[in-house]
């Protein structure tokens, strides 16, 4: 794709272009390599801001049957997308919310003994499955030891639950060497073992994208990806095997020559070191480009306009960027011409790294103004 097929309609200044297929081959790349394990998809937030009914029917018709999101609510609207999907709630249900996970045949995580004893008492139908959620380390969401120890001496507790998965979440698979994640498999080969002494065999699982890439010994029976699935790398440190799948063009409204004694932008912040070019871009932090990707006093992070390299002068604003163009020929700095945030020289990893985060925060931040455009090849 290059940016001279980008339409950017008049009634808006930049277009957001996620790529269907690659999502699908992301998809497929993970099958291959968890060639024994069930690869779900992790969907929540919008599909990582990347749309969830256009995601998940991709994946759903790349042969996923398992998607995880956050919310009831989510699960809900995924439902209308996927009427027959196993669709898990990661955070569970809160007392008096059952009715929502009958409605729309939501399986929860049960993440803490009281979410259970809410399922048990709650849930009309004993044989709903659920995942159990056991914390070996992230200490954030799931069932800690001593919770353990309780199932497994009052074991009445699990009565009319049918757990079909016990999970657990690392906290560390982005860096493979980090003791952290054969500790958390050890942990989790011991709750997991107290608790079918209780319930039986369970099937299991623990890895999200980057702990797919820890090896096999991480698989177990279902995999979560969501990053991989959606282009970026699952260890930052390696090559990039995920394809990129968002692309973001915005357009040029307007040029201006500047020289010394200016500034461009709020604050005053860029002083004009010399003779010099600048476009004005219809994108600023209201769409999701994120303002620190303007270091304090001005540039930082940049962009690229026919190929060309232009870096940012002056701070993002809500709905515009300023751009040092002097480098740019003049036919491809006209008001109208796309220029590329993110696309085949712009990663949302590189653009997370220049803003202080990461490119998961890049992709959930993309704003609702920013015009969609969905490329399905196979569609
Ligand atoms: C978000 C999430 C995932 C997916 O993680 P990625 O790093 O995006 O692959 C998997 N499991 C749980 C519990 C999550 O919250």
């Amino acid at each position: 794709m290059s940016a001279n097929d980008i339409a950017i309609p008049g009634d808006t200044g930049a277009t957001l272009v996620v790529d269907l297929d690659a999502i699908a081959e992301n998809y497929e790349l993970l099958l291959k390599t968890c060639p024994h394990a069930r690869v779900g998809a992790s969907v929540k937030a919008d599909a990582y801001g990347l749309g969830l009914a256009p995601v998940a029917r991709t994946l759903s018709k790349a042969g996923c049957r398992s998607f995880f999101v956050a919310t009831p609510g989510e699960g809900l609207a995924l439902r209308d997308v996927l009427p027959t999907a196993e669709i898990i709630i990661l955070n569970g249900p809160e007392r008096g919310q059952t009715d929502l996970f009958v409605r729309g045949a939501l399986t929860p995580a049960l993440n803490s003994l009281q979410q259970i004893e809410s399922w048990q008492l709650e849930n009309p139908d004993d044989r709903a499955p659920a995942y159990l959620h056991l914390d070996t380390g992230m200490n954030r969401l799931g069932l800690a030891v001593d919770d353990v120890d309780i199932l497994v001496s009052e074991p009445r507790r699990l009565k009319g639950i049918s757990i079909s998965m016990v999970m657990s979440h690392l906290a560390c698979a982005d860096t493979p060497q980090h003791l952290m994640n054969q500790a958390q498999i050890v942990a989790f080969t011991e709750m997991r073992t107290r608790i079918e002494t209780v319930t039986g065999p369970l099937k299991a699982s623990l890895a999200n994208s980057p702990g797919i890439f820890l090896g096999p010994e991480y698989h177990y029976d279902l995999v979560r990806p969501g990053a991989a699935l959606y282009g970026l790398a699952p260890n930052l440190d390696r090559p990039n095997p995920m394809k990129q799948t968002v692309e973001i063009y915005a357009k040029i409204l307007q040029l201006r020559n500047v020289d010394t004694p200016m500034t461009v932008g709020y604050g005053a912040a860029q002083y004009v070191k010399k003779r010099a070019r600048i476009a004005t871009v219809a994108a600023g932090y209201g769409d999701g480009y994120p303002r620190a990707a303007a270091s304090k006093t001005g540039g930082g992070m940049h962009t690229y306009i026919a190929g060309y390299k232009a870096p940012l002068y002056g701070r993002v604003s809500m709905d515009l960027i300023t751009l040092d163009v002097s480098d740019v020929p003049e036919e491809f700095t006209v008001p109208g011409q796309p220029v590329e945030l993110l696309g085949p020289h712009i990663s949302p990893d590189d653009l997370g790294a220049s803003a202080g985060t990461i490119g998961y925060e890049i992709l959930t931040r993309f704003g609702s103004r920013l015009h969609r455009v969905y490329r399905d090849g196979g569609a």
